[in-house]
């Protein structure tokens, strides 16, 4: 009998973040998937993700054409970078990190208060010219697209521009270039993105793409939850149950003291865990453990 082979060709080849915002939460979530880059060194190009998954590192940007065009399977990049492309890919899974929203702003002195205030052939400056037209063309209103490639937040104050289309995240890049936001056009995270025409993918590459979105799901659902462990007063049970409600109800499990008290484990919100132990204790939980979960399936 044959030993299995051990170099065969990648089932799926994944256009990974180089640099920028999104490069290392795209490492950090594909290693907490088990997916960690195994790169011959920090400037290579290629590397194996282990198993079927070969990752490719390029620019955020050019993510979404390298997906369309076939150049690679999937991808990862931001939602404002997938719109503008204009290229047939889809957004798959919504990777919760890179949050920003690309907006109008202007100078603090302007006076805008909103984009009724802006007049018709106001000169808007941006690296994201597809969806700015495409947005002023929706709420009827003419403008003159100032295309840049860099910092758009100089162009108000050199006079090439009145106002500018650009991504704001805390809004401090605005605030100390003397700018306010008007309006947001969209908000935007990192994306896992398929090409349109995988209906023509052989049976491995669907397999190993299901499993790429099961284990990314799974992860991205366990980081906004606990594992949550007590142990209350048996007679306080069904006040337990409102608290922590769990997925199909708290798992209770006897103690051997008498039956006055039961352990209760149950997945609870992380972004509410403060006030599920305040209301536990004051049930009269003891004991209570939190712990974080590697990945949640549903
Ligand atoms: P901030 O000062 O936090 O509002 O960040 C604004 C600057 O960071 C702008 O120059 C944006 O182009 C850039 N930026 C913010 N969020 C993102 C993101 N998720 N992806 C890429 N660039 C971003």
């Amino acid at each position: 009998m044959r030993p299995p082979s051990t170099t065969s060709t990648p089932a799926l080849r994944i256009a990974l973040p180089n640099k920028g915002r999104l490069a290392q939460d795209t490492r950090d979530l594909f290693a907490d998937a088990g997916l960690e880059v195994r790169a011959a060194s920090d400037r290579a190009l290629t590397a194996s993700l282990g198993g079927e998954f070969e990752a490719i590192f390029v620019r955020a940007q050019d993510i979404p054409e390298l997906v369309s065009d076939g150049a690679a399977d999937v991808g990862v990049t931001g939602l404002d970078l997938i719109e503008e492309s204009g290229r047939l890919v889809e957004a798959r899974l919504d990777l919760g990190f890179g949050r920003c929203r690309l907006a109008v702003a202007a100078r603090e002195e302007s006076g805008f208060s909103g984009i009724d205030a802006l007049g018709d052939g106001t000169r808007v400056a941006t690296t994201f010219p597809r969806i700015t037209e495409r947005y002023f063309r929706e709420v009827g209103k003419p403008i003159e697209i100032v295309p840049i490639s860099g910092a758009a937040e100089i162009a108000p104050h050199l006079g090439i521009a009145d106002v500018i289309v650009d991504l704001v995240s805390t809004g401090s890049t605005l605030r100390v270039n003397g700018l306010r936001e008007v309006e947001t056009i969209m908000t935007s995270t990192a994306h896992l993105v398929v090409s349109a025409g995988r209906g023509s993918w052989d049976a491995g590459k669907r397999r190993a793409l299901d499993e790429l979105g099961t284990a990314l799901e799974s992860v991205i659902a366990a980081r906004n939850q606990r594992y949550l462990m007590a142990n209350v007063p048996r007679a306080r049970l069904e006040e337990v149950r409102q608290v922590i409600p769990g997925i199909n109800g708290p798992t209770v499990i006897d103690i051997l003291d008498g039956g006055a008290h039961v352990a209760v484990h149950a997945v609870v919100p992380a972004a509410s865990i403060y006030r599920t132990i305040a209301r536990l204790k004051a049930l009269g939980g003891e004991g209570i453990l939190v712990t974080r979960i590697e990945r949640l399936m549903r």
